[in-house]
Protein backbone atom coordinates (compact mmCIF):
# COMPACT_ATOMS: atom_id res chain seq x y z
CA UNK A 1 0.00 0.00 0.00
CA UNK A 2 2.36 2.39 1.01
CA UNK A 3 4.92 1.47 -2.21
CA UNK A 4 2.13 2.21 -4.42
CA UNK A 5 1.35 5.62 -2.93
CA UNK A 6 5.09 6.91 -3.12
CA UNK A 7 5.25 5.45 -6.65
CA UNK A 8 2.52 7.38 -7.50
CA UNK A 9 3.07 10.34 -6.13
CA UNK A 10 6.63 10.19 -7.62
CA UNK A 11 5.03 9.86 -11.00
CA UNK A 12 2.72 12.46 -10.66
CA UNK A 13 6.12 14.68 -9.85
CA UNK A 14 8.07 13.36 -13.31
CA UNK A 15 4.51 14.54 -15.21
CA UNK A 16 4.77 18.15 -13.45
CA UNK A 17 8.77 18.04 -14.73
CA UNK A 18 7.76 16.92 -17.94
CA UNK A 19 4.92 19.24 -18.33
CA UNK A 20 6.80 22.54 -17.46
CA UNK A 21 9.73 21.30 -19.56
CA UNK A 22 7.34 21.80 -22.42
CA UNK A 23 5.94 25.15 -21.25
CA UNK A 24 8.68 27.30 -23.11
CA UNK A 25 8.07 25.16 -26.43
CA UNK A 26 4.28 25.79 -25.93
CA UNK A 27 4.30 29.33 -25.65
CA UNK A 28 6.61 29.27 -28.80
CA UNK A 29 3.47 26.95 -30.36
CA UNK A 30 6.36 24.30 -30.75
CA UNK A 31 4.48 21.12 -29.35
CA UNK A 32 3.64 18.35 -31.21
CA UNK A 33 0.12 17.07 -31.39
CA UNK A 34 0.79 14.52 -28.77
CA UNK A 35 2.55 16.72 -26.64
CA UNK A 36 0.11 19.61 -26.63
CA UNK A 37 -2.42 16.46 -25.29
CA UNK A 38 -0.72 15.60 -23.03
CA UNK A 39 0.08 19.52 -21.99
CA UNK A 40 -3.74 20.47 -21.73
CA UNK A 41 -4.98 17.71 -20.14
CA UNK A 42 -2.41 17.90 -17.45
CA UNK A 43 -2.84 21.35 -16.49
CA UNK A 44 -6.59 20.79 -16.46
CA UNK A 45 -5.95 18.88 -13.15
CA UNK A 46 -2.63 20.36 -11.61
CA UNK A 47 -2.50 23.51 -10.00
CA UNK A 48 1.18 23.91 -9.71
CA UNK A 49 1.41 23.64 -13.26
CA UNK A 50 -1.08 25.93 -14.28
CA UNK A 51 1.09 28.51 -11.71
CA UNK A 52 4.23 27.94 -13.50
CA UNK A 53 2.26 28.59 -17.01
CA UNK A 54 1.16 32.00 -15.39
CA UNK A 55 4.30 32.95 -14.68
CA UNK A 56 6.18 32.12 -17.82
CA UNK A 57 3.65 33.80 -19.67
CA UNK A 58 3.41 36.62 -17.81
CA UNK A 59 7.32 36.84 -18.33
CA UNK A 60 7.44 36.16 -22.27
CA UNK A 61 3.99 37.93 -23.22
CA UNK A 62 3.04 40.30 -20.32
CA UNK A 63 5.72 41.81 -19.85
CA UNK A 64 5.97 43.12 -24.02
CA UNK A 65 2.30 43.92 -24.37
CA UNK A 66 2.83 46.02 -20.93
CA UNK A 67 5.08 47.57 -23.07
CA UNK A 68 2.93 48.31 -25.75
CA UNK A 69 0.37 49.84 -23.57
CA UNK A 70 -2.12 47.22 -23.64
CA UNK A 71 -3.69 45.83 -20.56
CA UNK A 72 -3.54 42.05 -19.84
CA UNK A 73 -5.50 39.84 -17.67
CA UNK A 74 -3.34 37.32 -17.38
CA UNK A 75 -5.56 34.90 -16.45
CA UNK A 76 -8.44 34.63 -19.31
CA UNK A 77 -5.46 35.11 -21.45
CA UNK A 78 -4.31 31.63 -20.56
CA UNK A 79 -7.10 30.19 -20.46
CA UNK A 80 -8.35 31.63 -24.26
CA UNK A 81 -4.90 30.55 -25.22
CA UNK A 82 -5.33 26.66 -23.78
CA UNK A 83 -8.88 26.88 -25.25
CA UNK A 84 -7.52 27.04 -28.64
CA UNK A 85 -4.80 24.77 -28.14
CA UNK A 86 -7.63 22.60 -27.32
CA UNK A 87 -9.74 23.09 -29.94
CA UNK A 88 -6.81 22.60 -32.63
CA UNK A 89 -6.01 19.62 -31.38
CA UNK A 90 -9.55 18.17 -31.68
CA UNK A 91 -9.68 19.30 -35.30
CA UNK A 92 -5.99 18.26 -36.04
CA UNK A 93 -7.31 14.99 -34.41
CA UNK A 94 -10.80 14.76 -36.29
CA UNK A 95 -8.78 15.56 -39.46
CA UNK A 96 -6.55 12.81 -38.93
CA UNK A 97 -9.42 10.13 -38.09
CA UNK A 98 -11.28 11.52 -41.60
CA UNK A 99 -7.79 10.70 -43.48
CA UNK A 100 -7.43 7.61 -41.83
CA UNK A 101 -10.68 6.65 -42.23
CA UNK A 102 -10.60 7.33 -46.26
CA UNK A 103 -7.45 5.72 -46.65
CA UNK A 104 -8.80 2.84 -44.84
CA UNK A 105 -11.93 2.88 -47.29
CA UNK A 106 -10.01 3.45 -50.19
CA UNK A 107 -8.21 0.44 -49.34
CA UNK A 108 -10.58 -1.85 -49.00
CA UNK A 109 -12.04 -0.54 -52.09
CA UNK A 110 -8.97 -1.69 -53.56
CA UNK A 111 -8.81 -5.02 -52.37
CA UNK A 112 -12.38 -6.00 -53.05
CA UNK A 113 -11.59 -5.18 -56.93
CA UNK A 114 -8.52 -7.32 -56.70
CA UNK A 115 -10.68 -9.93 -55.15
CA UNK A 116 -13.43 -9.46 -57.63
CA UNK A 117 -11.30 -9.76 -60.33
CA UNK A 118 -9.49 -12.87 -59.52
CA UNK A 119 -13.04 -14.45 -58.45
CA UNK A 120 -14.67 -13.51 -61.22
ZN1 LIG B 1 1.77 19.32 -12.84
Amino acid sequence: MKVSKSKGRREAVNDCKEIQGLIPRYLRGELTLHEARLFTKHLKRCDDCREEIEISYLLDQGIVRVENGETIDLHADLEDMLRETEDSITHLTQFRTAVYLIESTAIFVLIACVLILTLF
